[in-house]
């Protein structure tokens, strides 16, 4: 089949990926660059662990996500994971940190746990006496998204796909597998898969009742220097507890240390709105981990990055028919570390005509 995919984020990129070792012929449509620094994949690095609340069904599909990776590293010829494992400091009876620690133990999934004075002489950037237990599990660290990101438009090219950058889709024909872009040119296919992160709905207005946009921005950061080297050794932060939804990445893969929070998100209707940080953005965002981080306005600003994505109601992944095409939407702020493996089931269903069952495994109810 001749398969249009559009949008290059990680959902698309693994898509053609499989798509194109199941022999399809593909082409894949990005209306920026690849990687597009703009979308939710086009960041430099995002976490991947198998930490889930226990009725969520996502940290069993982890061990598949691991095994998607590996079969993508061995592909690209090079490993892109930085498999440094995670913590999760708990602060608060029943905090994040706590249902995921209880999600480990439902599944019988091995981690270390320590009281606070064990924490703090081995990760000394943590205070002591503002949270109640740490925990450090092997199986997490950071995906460097842009690295997959050229690394696959690369492979893809040496294996046959049409790769158009600076490409914006602005049509998908219902009825027909073809796209229309800006530049009022057409390319058609016979099915259409479309990836299209927060922009989605400009594609699919009528999806808006069930797929939520919100703008957010992560604050890079310079550790004092006396912590330098504690952080270079780091786990992921996976979540700092209490109610700040809050995670960090040490300096990895080039790339500096970075510090993310859910509490930072506001809804917008326009995936492009408000691209530009705000002054005293980042430091906003840095100073919602105190604590349990220590001496946090000694973390530097160094950048801030926006990002768009989008969430279901219940945080789930989601895919839908419209005519040939197959809307994928594999995010709800989680969805990075499920992208060879989302690409590999997207290549799948197309092949067997299985989107029921490609639905199901989305919803983690497989
Ligand atoms: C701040 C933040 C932190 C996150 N942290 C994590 C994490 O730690 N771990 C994790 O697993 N997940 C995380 N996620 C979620 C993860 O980033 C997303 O699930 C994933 O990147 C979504 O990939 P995607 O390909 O679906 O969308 P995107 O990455 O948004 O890609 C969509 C692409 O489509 C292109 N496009 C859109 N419209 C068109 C068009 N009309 N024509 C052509 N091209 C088009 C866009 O330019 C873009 O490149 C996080 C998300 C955010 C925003």
């Amino acid at each position: 089949m001749n398969i249009i995919v559009v949008g290059g984020g990680i959902a698309g990129l693994s898509t053609a990926w499989s798509l194109v070792k199941a022999e399809h012929s593909v082409t894949l449509v990005e209306q920026g660059p690849i990687p597009n620094p703009l979308a939710a994949s086009g960041d430099h690095h995002r976490i991947i662990r198998r930490a889930y609340g226990k009725a969520t069904g996502y940290g069993r599909l982890i061990t598949e996500a691991y095994e998607a990776w590996d079969e993508m590293w061995t592909d690209l010829g090079e490993n892109h994971l930085d498999p440094r494992g995670f913590l999760c400091i708990s602060r608060e009876e029943g905090d994040e940190a706590e249902i995921y620690r209880e999600g480990l133990e439902a599944g019988g999934y091995p981690f270390q746990l320590f009281q606070p004075e064990q924490a703090v002489e081995i990760w000394p950037f943590l205070e002591a006496g503002t949270f109640r237990y740490a925990y450090f599990s092997t199986e997490g660290g950071a995906l460097h998204c842009r690295k997959i990101a050229a690394g696959l438009a690369k492979w893809l090219r040496a294996n046959g796909a049409n790769v158009y950058e600076n490409s914006k889709v602005v049509s998908v024909g219902d009825e027909r597998g073809s796209v229309g872009l800006e530049d009022g040119s057409e390319i058609a296919g016979d099915r259409v898969v479309v990836t299209a992160g927060a922009w989605v709905l400009k594609l699919f207005p009528e999806l808006g009742g069930t797929l939520k946009t919100y703008r957010t921005a992560l604050a890079y950061v310079e550790p004092p220097a006396d912590l330098r080297a504690a952080w270079e050794a780091a786990p992921v932060i996976l979540d700092v507890g209490g109610k700040t939804d809050g995670y960090m990445i040490p300096p990895s893969g080039g790339a500096g240390m970075k510090f993310g929070s859910g509490l930072h998100k506001v809804p917008t209707s326009d995936a492009d709105w408000n691209r530009d940080p705000v002054a005293g953005e980042g430091e906003a965002i840095r100073n919602l981990f105190s604590p349990p981080i220590a001496r946090i306005e000694e973390y530097r600003v160094t950048e801030v990055v926006t990002c768009a994505y989008t969430f279901t109601k219940d945080e789930r992944f989601f895919a839908t028919e419209k005519g040939k095409a197959l809307v994928v939407s594999a995010c709800s702020g989680h969805g990075y570390k499920f992208g060879a493996a989302v690409g590999r089931r997207v290549a799948a269903a197309i092949g067997d005509d299985d989107v029921d069952g490609l639905k199901r495994w989305l919803r983690a109810e497989v």
